[in-house]
């Protein structure tokens, strides 16, 4: 079989799946919602847009990998105190997350 043949066979698979489900729900609209199987129950939905952001903002958009938590301290060029931070993964990368994900993530937390 080629490539094109298995991706076909399996669109079919699918297709004939979706219209099971499609008619396990006709049928179990008027049932209880205790005969219905398990994943037909109601479930909250994720909240797909706040999913999202997390995956968006939690990376660095140039090098797509997860932000890291530097701890605070004493800076060694100046000597001043810094915070907890957040950073790109790559030393040279100057990227950080917005502050909305950064508010809601504290770095120190992390470090
Ligand atoms: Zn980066």
């Amino acid at each position: 079989m080629t490539d094109k043949a298995k991706a076909a066979a399996a669109y079919r698979k699918l297709a004939e799946a979706a219209y099971e489900l499609a008619d396990l729900y006709t049928e179990a609209a008027g049932g209880a919602a205790d005969d219905l199987p398990p994943l037909l129950r109601e479930q909250p939905l994720p909240d797909v847009a706040q999913q999202h952001a997390e995956t968006v903002l939690g990376r660095c958009p140039d090098h797509d990998l997860p932000w890291r938590g530097v701890a605070g301290g004493i800076s060694k060029r100046t000597g001043n105190p810094y915070k907890a931070f957040w950073t790109c993964q790559v030393k040279e990368c100057k990227k950080r997350p917005v502050k909305a994900w950064e508010d809601a993530h504290p770095a120190a937390a992390a470090a």
